[in-house]
């Protein structure tokens, strides 16, 4: 594979932004090769610089359940566009977003747009606290909620009930009200709860986590976080961001009918443009400035052109049993890949939720971060670079969830099997 021109982009972009990247995983740093620049996708495909096709498999990490460029999509952006980019004042469109939301999510019941999913989870915590008037938050280790400060936090060591910076430039102090736990420890939780319940705002958990590989929740972690939060008087924060629309329709909350008190969503919500939202308990969410004191804001928020490719995106995935269908090829690709993997004698697990799906190398099922960090690097990063030589796109990480589209058809799984036996044998 030819990769001469993306070689050059690369270099050249290097020059002005670290890592050559706006994202640091687009980096390939993980596997210590290029990255494919990419000139347009359309359907389950996507095209790098140097004219090479690729099946992808990470969809712009989440956002592009119907695949690139959808036609309807499209029609109604080019439209919209006609229009002007921005007013910074109130559409109709954005009402008819939240209505569509809270339709597929019944617990928003008023919410906030913003522009990423990082401003969601931040914006959800503010409320949380503000509305709590407590301080201390909970997350687990190896969930992402984005980069703002209280969550780029790890564990404290030993018996420590508060966090350290997971980066330089999160302050100690910060750090100090985030307490992280092990994923799928309830007893943990349970524990910290016990000896500072009260001073806790929320918990915050990803309900199925994509952000270390795929790693789902076991029976009754999701349920007992309900629990305590409840008994303790703290706000559970359910972020689906990245399993909103995938692990069923209606999320992780409609899957394992666990309803938190407030949501945060991003990724395919804004159709593949910028746009995220948090929301939940009316009681909670209008103490939202300007109806209550809690200052949040956003110059881009609503804006008419993320609203009109998530209303549309939204529209297409209520209409029959588009979710339904997706997961079923996603099984159809899972099983497929144990099958290769089995008689190429590499162990595997393959976690699937809905249209989500992962690959760790590892002998033993992953359940928390731990687990995940376990799984052989090697091994992945062989099989990573077989697939995208034989034009299967994957994300440049086994810490990273792969995705399935509405797009992708019977030929691009029999193809991706078809370079999988090849690559699994190349990876033992
Ligand atoms: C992607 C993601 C975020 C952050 O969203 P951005 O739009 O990248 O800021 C937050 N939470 C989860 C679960 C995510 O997957």
């Amino acid at each position: 594979m030819n990769l001469q021109k993306s070689a050059a982009a690369f270099a050249e972009a290097k020059r002005f932004m670290p890592g050559g990247v706006n994202s640091p995983v687009r980096s390939y740093s993980s596997v210590d090769a290029n990255p494919p620049f990419i000139a347009r996708g359309k359907g389950s495909h996507i095209f790098d610089i140097d004219g090479n096709e690729y099946i992808d498999f990470v969809g712009s990490w989440g956002p592009l359940i119907l695949g690139h460029a959808h036609e309807k999509v499209v029609a109604a952006l080019k439209a919209a566009v006609e229009h002007g980019t921005s007013y910074g004042a109130p559409t109709e469109l954005e009402t008819k977003l939240a209505k569509l939301v809270n339709k597929i999510f019944p617990s928003m019941q008023v919410m906030r747009m913003v522009n990423s999913g990082t401003e969601a989870t931040m914006s959800a915590l503010r409320v949380a606290r503000g509305f709590t008037r407590r301080e201390k938050i909970v997350k687990f280790v190896g969930c992402y909620h984005g980069h703002s400060d209280s969550l780029l936090v790890n564990a404290g060591s030993g018996a420590a009930t508060f966090g350290e910076p997971s980066s330089p430039g999160v302050t100690v102090g910060t750090a100090r009200d985030t307490i992280a736990l092990p994923y799928n420890d309830l007893s943990a939780v349970e524990k910290i709860f016990g000896q500072c319940g009260e001073e806790i705002a929320a918990v915050i958990v990803e309900p199925v986590a994509g952000n270390m590989g795929l790693v789902l929740p076991k029976e009754n972690f999701l349920r007992g976080l309900r629990d305590v939060t409840k008994r303790f008087g703290a706000l559970l924060i359910f972020d689906e961001v990245m399993c909103g629309f995938r692990v069923a329709l209606g999320g992780a909350q409609e899957k394992f009918n666990v309803t938190p008190d407030l949501t945060c969503l991003g990724k395919i919500i804004g159709g593949g443009l910028p746009c995220a939202a948090y929301g939940g308990r009316e009681d909670i969410m209008r103490n939202v400035s300007p109806d209550g004191r809690i200052y949040q804001a956003g110059t881009l928020s609503g804006n008419p052109l993320a609203m009109t490719a998530g209303i549309e995106t939204l529209t297409i995935l209520l209409d029959g049993d588009l979710t339904a269908k997706i997961s079923a090829r996603t099984s159809k690709l899972v099983d497929g890949l144990k099958l290769a993997a089995k008689s190429a004698n590499v162990a595997i697990q393959t976690p699937q939720a809905g249209s989500m799906f992962g690959i760790f190398f590892s002998e033993r099922p992953v359940t928390n971060f731990d687990e995940a960090a376990a799984a052989n690097q090697t091994q992945f990063k062989k099989f990573f670079a077989s697939m995208l030589e034989r034009g299967i796109y994957l994300a440049p990480s086994q810490f990273e969830t792969l995705f399935m589209s509405a797009a992708h058809t019977d030929e691009d799984i029999s193809r991706t099997l078809d370079a999988a036996k090849l690559s699994f044998e190349v990876c033992k």
